[in-house]
């Protein structure tokens, strides 16, 4: 509140874009919106603040971490201390759901919402053209990589995400504005190369996995790859950082299965195993 104090901003004349509805995007929006003032998300995005989000695609979302391997008891624990569930904003009835290329206009201020799905089903940026000023949420960030994890909304979330990187090179973006640390120097461009080569490293690590090991499932293959983190191994990571790792995996064996590169097979226990092609 003192940072809004101080530029001024006088909340009633002020509507809010939320770039996606992850916790940390979105948790007080519910508490700063005034009346009469417009709370605007992606239409998808706006669907995972609802009860479908709160409550069935957790559901959904779980029970397919367990087929692709992730250990119940750990399951139990990161449902208990996950804080994307415990800080998430107040039911909401009212948001404005925004697509792909809606403009709006505040004085001479042109911004249009461009859709960048990936890193949630509806993430969106938001574009000014004349100044080349982009608000980037989670789509780019410069000193860690945004993290990109399987959905069950999307067939393909890393392909998705991929292609909404370049999207973004079609676009004249002088100041890039991330949604969490800094805008570190280098070029917007540049930084969609070094995003792209990180998962095409990945997902060739995946592959070399699993022609040393078949038929492993995701979450042990996320315990041979190679992450930076501060922990000695897998053993040692903290189990919400497992999760978002395990995640992360099935979004990129996806990938691979769209590509045609990697078959998933079901096991005799409901289990999903993969294999090289
Ligand atoms: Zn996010």
């Amino acid at each position: 509140m003192s940072q809004l104090e101080e530029l001024q901003v006088s909340l009633s004349d002020t509507d809010i874009f939320l770039t996606h509805f992850h916790s940390d995007h979105t948790g007080l929006s519910t508490d700063l919106i005034q009346p009469g003032s417009k709370l605007m998300i992606s239409a998808k995005d706006a669907n995972m603040l609802g009860i479908y989000g709160r409550t069935l695609r957790w559901k959904e979302r779980n029970e397919r971490f367990l087929k692709d391997g992730f250990p119940p008891d750990l399951m139990e624990e990161t449902w208990k201390q996950n804080p994307a569930r415990s800080a998430v904003a107040e039911p909401y009835g009212d948001y404005v759901r925004l697509y792909e290329g809606d403009v709006m206009k505040y004085g001479d201020y042109v911004l249009k919402c461009i859709d960048t799905a990936g890193h949630t089903p509806g993430h969106m940026c938001l574009y000014h053209e004349e100044s080349g000023t982009i608000f980037l949420g989670d789509h780019i960030l410069f000193d860690i990589t945004p993290n990109i994890v399987w959905w069950g909304e999307m067939e393909d979330a890393l392909g998705t995400y991929l292609s909404n990187l370049d999207k973004l090179t079609a676009l004249d973006i002088t100041v890039p504005l991330p949604g969490h640390r800094h805008w570190a120097g280098i070029s917007v461009y540049e930084r969609i190369q070094q995003l792209k080569r990180h998962h095409t490293r990945r997902l060739e690590e995946i592959c070399e996995i699993l022609s040393v090991f078949p038929g492993l499932n995701a979450y042990e293959i996320a315990g041979d790859v190679s992450w930076k983190i501060r922990a000695k191994n897998w053993e040692a990571f903290p189990v919400s950082q497992k999760w978002f790792a395990v995640g992360e995996v099935m979004a990129h064996l996806d990938h691979l299965i769209s590509g045609g590169f990697v078959r998933r097979l079901e096991n005799e226990t409901g289990k999903y195993l993969y294999y090289l092609n």
